[in-house]
């Protein structure tokens, strides 16, 4: 298996327009303990369910002798916004390690945690790090999340890539259908965002981008 793509929890500190979700803050009365526990109760038969290991044959790689060169594959956590509070430390923290453990004995995985960004603090990164996280993905940088637009941003990526390169991550020269190569084990860091070409458009047919119209989907886009 190449890439696994989990939804750990919808809780998000957030209610864009554009979000592929429609549930949203405030959560009143039992709705936070309900989103929360849902997370808690689900994440341990989750990975009971994940592939036994997470290794990928790489067809742009063939070796010389036949076949292809075998890769780790990746594990992409996202949200909501698995570093509020209530996620962070009793869903996602576990979630790291028990990922850790089941695929050390089977050739790894690279777990990507995916973060708006605006949450993200010194102690935050040094425990995703102690925790085995391969790379972090900061994926607010659009004008669609409110405080973010245009020139808004520069402030906090200036800020996370100052925070990110002190603590040792690099930065990600990672590419859609492309791999890091396996001995590469120094933890990464990225940014990106929404945009109506990327990420909306026809890729986002549901919850609030949909209610809102910014999914241009039509009935022959193949949306997973
Ligand atoms: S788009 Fe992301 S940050 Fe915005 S409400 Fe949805 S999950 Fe939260």
């Amino acid at each position: 298996m190449e890439s696994l793509y989990y939804v750990v929890s919808w809780l998000c500190h957030r209610k864009c327009v554009h979000c592929y979700d429609d549930r949203f803050r405030p959560y009143l009365r039992d709705d936070l303990a309900q989103v929360v526990g849902e997370a808690e109760r689900c994440w341990p038969r989750i990975v009971d369910h994940l592939p036994a290991a997470m290794r990928y044959l790489d067809l742009a790689s063939p070796l010389p002798e036949g076949g292809y060169q075998t890769r780790t594959g990746r594990i992409i956590l996202a949200g909501g916004e698995l570093l509020v509070d209530p996620i962070r430390e009793p869903v996602l923290y576990p979630l790291l390690v028990r990922l850790r453990e089941k695929y050390r004995s089977v050739g790894g995985v690279k777990v990507i945690v995916q973060t708006t960004g605006d949450l993200v603090t010194e102690p935050i990164v040094e425990r995703l790090i102690e925790r085995g996280v391969w790379m972090i993905s900061v994926s607010g940088m659009d004008d669609f999340h409110v405080g973010m637009e245009g020139d808004k941003r520069r402030w906090l990526e200036e800020r996370l890539t100052e925070l990110f390169t002190r603590l040792g991550l690099r930065p990600s020269d990672h590419t859609p259908g492309a791999d890091r190569p396996d001995d590469d084990a120094q933890p990464t860091f990225g940014f990106f965002g929404a945009t109506p070409g990327s990420w909306i458009g026809k890729l986002w047919p549901r919850g609030r981008a949909w209610q809102n119209d910014l999914s241009s989907a039509g009935i022959v886009d193949n949306y997973p």
